[in-house]
Order: C-alpha cells, then sequence, then structure tokens
C-alpha cells in the first residue's frame, strides 16, 4: 500500500463523466490567492457539500473567503464513478452497529441516513438542479436462507429495541420475495424508500453555485502536504506545486486519499479499489426494474443496482471475482484501470438473476474503477483533527457515502461558522474522529472473515 495514496492521473471514464460540466477543468484565477479564510481540499461531495452548507450559514457580509483544492477534474473521484444509489441502511450495518454500539447509537445513524433522502430531495428542489434523481424503493433481495434468518433477526431486534428508522422497512418473506422482488431464488426481501441520481451532475451544479458566490475553485492542484503547526498568526500553510495558501480552517473532503495529506489517518482510511458498470437494455422487458436494487448472495457478497430513466441500469459490486486478491482492490488508487478479474463480470448479469429478462439482449456497455475510503472501524471520520484546532475531516464513508456526507457536511459548516461543538451538530456520535479511534490497532477490513476467504460485507 503506498505509503501517500495520492490520485492517479487519467481515471477511467465513468458512464456519469461521459457529459463532463463546463466546471470539470475550472481554475477561478489564474494563480492561487496567498490566503484564504477557509481552504477546502477535495471537489467531490464532501468538499461541494461543505462548501454549500458554509455559504447558506453564513449571514456575515462579507463572506469568508473559501478555496477549494482538487488534484485532478472536478468530481473526479469516488462521487464521480459511484453507483448513483443514496439507499440509507435501515437494518443492515446498523444491525452490526447495534451490536456493537447499543441500539440507541446505532439507530441515530439509521435516521441520519434515513433523512439524507428527504435532505437532497430539497436541495435538489429549492436549487433546481437537474440530476435525473428518483425517489422510489428500494428492495433487497437475499438469496442465502441462513443470511436472510440472521438479517431478519437483526431487524426484529432493531425494531423491538425502539429505532424508529428501521421501521421505515417492511420485510417479504419466503416465496413471496421472489415474486415481489423478480430475482430469481430470492428467500426473503426487505424494501423501503431511497433516492438515485446523477451524483456528477449534483456535485457539479453545487459547485457552479458556489463560484457564483465567490468560491475560488482550483482543479488540478493537489495538496502535497499541509503545516504540522500553526504559524504565530494561527494559520495553517497549505502547499500545492502552484504555491501556497495561508488558512485559519482546512477541511479534508478527500476521503480515501486523505492520510496522504493528514498523517493521522494513515492506516486508518483505507483507500478500496471498487468497480461498477453500466447495462443497456435493448428489447426491454415487459416489466423493466421500477426500484433499486440490493442481491445479496450470502453474508459477504452482494451487487447493487439502479434502473436509469434512459433504461439503462447502473450495477456494482463484483466482489467474489477479485476480493481474494488482496493488492487489486486493498490500499489501491489506480482509477485509471480495471480489475481484469471483474471486467465481464456484469455480461448477461440481468438474464441470469431477473425473471423476465431472458430475451432482453442487455449487455455491458461500460465498466469503470472507483477508489473509496475504508476505515478500519468501519465508521466515517468527521469533525476536527484531534489535537489540530481549526482542521476538519470528513471522509472515509466505507462505499456508502450518498445517505451520510450531506448532513456530516452541514455539521462541519456549523463548527466551522457557528462554533458549535461536535456533540450539538446532529451528526451521528459515531462517527466523531477521535484521538481513541485514531489510536485504536482494530482493523475490520482484514479481520477474521478475510483471513478465512470470506471478507465481510461493507455496504
Ligand atoms: C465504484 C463505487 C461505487 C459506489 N457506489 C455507491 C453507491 O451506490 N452509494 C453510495 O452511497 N456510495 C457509493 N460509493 C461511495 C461514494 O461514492 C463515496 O462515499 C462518496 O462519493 C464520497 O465522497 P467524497 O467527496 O468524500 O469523496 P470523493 O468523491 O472521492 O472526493 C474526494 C476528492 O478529493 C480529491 N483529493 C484527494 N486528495 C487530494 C489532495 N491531496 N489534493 C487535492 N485534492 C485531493 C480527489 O481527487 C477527489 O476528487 C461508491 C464508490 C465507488 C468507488
Amino acid at each position: 500500500m503506498a505509503s501517500k495514496p495520492f490520485p492517479v492521473a487519467n481515471g477511467l471514464t465513468s458512464f456519469w463523466r461521459t457529459e463532463p460540466s463546463s466546471l470539470d477543468n475550472h481554475r477561478s484565477t489564474q494563480d492561487l490567492p496567498d490566503h484564504s479564510d477557509i481552504v477546502v481540499i477535495g471537489a467531490g461531495y464532501a468538499g461541494a457539500s461543505t462548501t454549500y452548507h458554509i455559504l447558506d450559514q453564513c449571514d456575515s457580509s462579507p463572506k469568508p473567503s473559501i478555496v477549494i483544492l482538487e488534484a485532478r477534474q472536478a468530481c473526479s473521484g469516488a462521487t464521480g464513478r459511484n453507483g448513483g444509489h443514496m439507499k440509507p441502511d435501515l437494518y443492515s450495518s446498523i444491525g452490526t452497529l447495534a451490536a456493537r454500539f447499543g441500539v440507541e447509537a446505532a439507530a441515530e445513524v439509521a435516521a441520519f441516513e434515513a433523512k439524507h433522502v428527504s435532505a437532497i430531495k430539497s436541495l435538489i428542489d429549492q436549487e433546481e438542479i437537474s440530476c435525473d434523481l428518483e425517489i422510489s424503493k428500494a428492495i433487497d433481495a437475499q438469496l442465502d436462507e441462513s443470511h436472510n434468518a440472521k438479517l431478519l433477526a437483526g431487524y426484529n431486534e432493531l425494531i423491538a429495541g425502539g429505532s424508529e428508522a428501521t421501521k421505515g422497512a417492511e420485510y417479504v418473506s419466503g416465496r413471496e420475495a421472489e415474486t415481489f422482488s423478480g430475482v430469481k431464488g430470492a428467500k426473503g426481501a426487505f424494501t423501503y424508500q431511497t433516492g438515485r441520481l446523477w451524483p456528477y451532475k449534483l456535485i457539479t451544479e453545487l459547485l457552479r453555485r458556489a463560484i457564483a458566490k465567490g468560491v475560488n475553485l482550483q482543479t488540478h492542484t493537489p495538496v502535497l502536504n499541509v503545516s504540522k503547526v500553526r504559524d504565530a498568526d494561527g494559520h495553517w500553510t497549505v502547499e500545492t506545486p502552484r504555491g501556497s495558501i495561508k488558512t485559519k480552517y482546512v477541511v479534508f473532503a478527500t476521503n480515501a486519499y486523505t492520510s496522504s495529506i493528514a498523517p493521522e489517518y494513515h492506516g486508518k482510511i483505507i483507500p478500496s479499489r471498487g468497480i461498477c458498470s453500466r447495462i443497456v437494455v435493448p428489447s426491454p422487458p415487459k416489466q423493466p426494474l421500477q426500484a433499486s436494487y440490493l442481491i445479496r448472495f450470502n453474508s459477504w457478497q452482494y451487487d447493487y443496482l439502479i434502473p436509469r430513466p434512459d433504461g439503462s441500469i447502473i450495477v456494482g459490486g463484483a466482489r467474489p471475482t477479485f476480493f481474494h486478491d488482496l493488492e487489486s482492490w486493498y490500499g489501491n488508487t489506480d482509477d485509471s484501470k480495471m480489475i481484469e478479474a471483474a471486467s465481464h463480470y456484469f455480461d448477461n448479469y440481468m438474464q441470469r438473476h431477473f425473471h423476465g429478462w431472458e430475451s432482453t439482449g442487455a449487455y455491458t456497455d461500460r465498466v469503470w474503477t472507483g477508489i473509496m475510503g475504508y476505515t478500519t472501524d468501519s465508521l466515517p471520520h468527521v469533525g476536527q483533527v484531534p489535537q489540530k484546532q481549526g482542521q476538519f475531516i470528513l471522509a472515509g464513508f466505507n462505499g456508502h457515502g450518498m445517505p451520510q456526507v450531506f448532513l456530516s457536511a452541514k455539521g462541519i459548516a456549523n463548527m466551522i461558522v457557528r462554533g458549535v461543538e461536535f456533540e450539538d451538530t446532529g451528526v451521528p456520535r459515531l462517527f466523531k474522529t477521535t484521538q481513541e479511534r485514531l489510536d485504536s490497532k482494530e482493523n475490520r477490513i482484514l479481520d477474521a472473515p478475510y483471513a478465512a476467504g470470506k471478507p465481510r460485507p461493507r455496504l
């Protein structure tokens, strides 16, 4: 694993990035300013959302100066190459969190994630952003009896323990699950409200609105170093190949790549390469997909699917083809290359797994890789970087950031603009970045199930 995992050049073109925004290579000014009130590092979902909330919450006039520094093109990281699925977890990983930290703390995460669906809808309505948002049903279909039973038991425990958000999910049992979901061999299913969208369009349009309010976006400007201590005036120095910027506030919105410039997170946020695809459907079936899907084959193998308004389907996952080969994904930042073993996994996918799709001619149109930020305790890091006053982080979203980032960013903005304590931001307590978490030797990514050749599920 690279000790400094910077983004690589020439990332593969995801479906979402086939229609580049006019801001893709934007630089608001020819040169970098020497000083900025706030420097946000990373122009993905986290960086754009934090900037949005800072501007939204700032009633002072003039607003603080903000520079966004992005190593590559705007929204070229995980956000520009993900599954487009904004799906709150109401019972699955939440059940694991309940077992580790108690139902109350886990329920807080479920409620926080569920809130994202309406928060993002309001944002898109208010800002009039066209990004193919659809709010519909999610269907999670289990193909393995014992895994299904385990999930059901966890779901029941969460409801009995008072997790209100979990009540938003309904369970469909036994034979009904296969008819209900259309998934061949389904043994049980959960269904609940979810969102799906074109993430790149949302984020580049948020950036456009920020620029219109005076924010300075600098693409192709990697941050190489952030000073270890503040100078006598209380400023951090952010260094790039194009010059340095002095600032009071630094926001690490750098997800998988965070440890390259925030050494505290080395070995805590691990770049993890994933794969996604687009399937095109020449002769649609009688019943095209209406819902977003998760197909769980067993306790660690699963794929996720969203139907698009153009009739195509985005599908991600493919773990069994490459997860045994650690170097192909763990600590791997190379999204300029395919994971060869997985490149044909999605061929005939719909025909294999869905009733009524056998004659659709559905074929794989495009496959790409992207880099997720897995954390060793499987929780995001949000809040002030321990012992670094004025440095903030929101990163390590474990391949599941769509229902976690936007309101985490609101919390970070609250801390910067209003000096609010983390505990009063509404961000789940389990997300708080702490020295204790940084000191822990735990690594849940590589624990026993992986050693036995069966990596644990992460999404
Ligand atoms: C294949 C794949 C499928 C996924 N599917 C889903 C899904 O369906 N649903 C879901 O919820 N989540 C999904 N995710 C995860 C989701 O995309 C992320 O959680 C989310 O986009 C994180 O947003 P971010 O802004 O934190 O990170 P990113 O979008 O990665 O943004 C970080 C940015 O920081 C920049 N950067 C890093 N280091 C530096 C530096 N030193 N200097 C300057 N800039 C820097 C990067 O270039 C990048 O643009 C998926 C991820 C992948 C890769």
